[in-house]
């Protein structure tokens, strides 16, 4: 295909996605201008030298605002690529990041990337319902996967995406950022070696005090994994599952507050096989951020636990993990995806754990639903 026939192909498809893909609220917003007919790339368009070439899958708020500009901080990554349904973003995206015309896919043409050889890792940064099918897409092409958090929709589905990287022989991270945090770190240096003795109490907080989310868009609207569980509370379930070492055995109660379809606020508590018990809380209707783990001698703790910046830790000793860090954590994700994928060693969060967070989400639901005990199955 000629590059001016391709260029027509990716409007059209483009454009038959868009229709497809979003609901009207995105289709409206922002002006509908035409992809241009020659490339809005900047000379100075980036190149591989040694680093992966990361494509974006979903150019919504999450990508815009963080991930593409911690891309320019990478040393062993770079923006490559993007795929999107919106293509009044692509001018914007080509000027701004220098992506070259043939690396830019609509969710149509994005089975073509198997063919692109500046396109090593496909990040799919888009509702929760849609990255199943986007992920197994990517992992079909040949493309290593980054999927953000939460995983997927069900245990199911996450399994689904591991199987099709397995398959396909890529590798497979998902977006914890919190992972990849110093001062979470040397936190979860302190779990691992029991630094306050066994283990007598663990809870965790994180919400913000936002509006209840509207159900034209997708965080207000159950099918596509709104809700302050999936968005908010993934980071809970995971950060008992860094501090404390172990995975829950069963939810042992749940409520959940929901004044339209999703809930706004959600608590849990959890049950170990070692006896001990958890207490989980999120919301997106109030302000909450803390993870702390007693233990029989002390306690050590995050407060805030997953802000973009400033997440801070401190013991019952007195002692304050490493200073606040601003705004580094999307940078040391990518770096540390991409040195995993070189230097084929394991990534800091793998798909299974993924999938082990959506059983415990999705057994906070059961439990908040039928008023009972449910047992985990991981
Ligand atoms: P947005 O709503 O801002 O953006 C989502 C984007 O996904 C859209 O702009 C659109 O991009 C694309 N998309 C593809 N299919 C659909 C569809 N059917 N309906 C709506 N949009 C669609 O969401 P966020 O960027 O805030 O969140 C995206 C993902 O990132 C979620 O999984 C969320 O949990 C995660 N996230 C992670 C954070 C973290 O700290 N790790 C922080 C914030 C979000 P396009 O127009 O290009 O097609």
């Amino acid at each position: 295909m000629s590059k001016s026939n391709r260029r027509k192909f990716l409007r059209q498809s483009v454009a038959a996605a868009t229709g497809l893909m979003l609901p009207p609220m995105l289709i409206g917003c922002g002006p509908k201008k035409p992809a241009p007919e020659t490339s809005a790339a900047p000379a100075s368009a980036p190149g591989k030298e040694n680093k992966l070439g990361i494509a974006l899958l979903g150019l919504g708020s999450y990508a815009k605002g963080q991930i593409a500009p911690s891309l320019q901080h990478t040393q062993h990554c770079y923006l490559a690529g993007i795929v999107t349904g919106s293509p009044e973003k692509i001018p914007e995206w080509q000027q701004q990041y220098g992506v070259k015309d043939e690396n830019v896919y609509s969710y149509d043409t994005m089975d073509e990337l198997a063919d692109n050889p500046d396109i090593d890792v496909v990040y799919i940064i888009t509702p929760t319902a849609t990255h199943r099918d986007f992920a197994v897409r990517a992992a079909n092409a040949g493309k290593h996967v980054w999927c953000e958090k939460p995983m997927a929709m069900t245990p199911e589905d996450c399994q689904d995406i591991i199987d099709a990287c397995q398959k396909n022989n890529v590798r497979l991270s998902i977006g914890y950022r919190m992972l990849h945090e110093p001062n979470t770190q040397a936190f979860i240096a302190l779990s691992k070696k029991k630094a306050f003795g066994e283990f007598t109490a663990a809870t965790s907080l994180a919400g913000y005090a936002g509006a209840d989310p509207p159900t034209d868009y997708w965080r207000g609207q159950r099918a596509m994994g709104g809700g302050a569980l999936y968005d908010m509370g993934v980071y809970t379930v995971n950060g008992l599952r860094y501090g404390t070492q172990m995975a829950p055995v069963a939810v042992r109660e749940a409520t959940q507050l929901r004044p339209t379809e999703v809930d706004v606020t959600t608590t849990y508590t959890l049950e170990y096989a070692n006896g001990l018990v958890a207490d989980g809380k999120t919301s997106v209707v109030e302000e909450m951020n803390k993870l702390r783990i007693e233990g029989a001698s002390g306690w050590h703790e995050m407060d805030p636990m997953q802000p973009y910046a400033g997440v801070k830790g401190m013991t019952s000793d007195g002692t304050v993990l490493g200073p606040p860090i601003d705004g580094k954590q999307q940078t040391l994700q990518m770096d540390d995806d991409a040195l995993a994928i070189m230097q084929k060693a394991p990534v800091l969060a793998p798909g299974d754990m993924g999938k082990a967070d959506i059983a415990v989400i999705r057994a906070i639901i059961e439990s908040a639903e039928t008023g009972k005990r449910v047992a985990i199955m991981s």
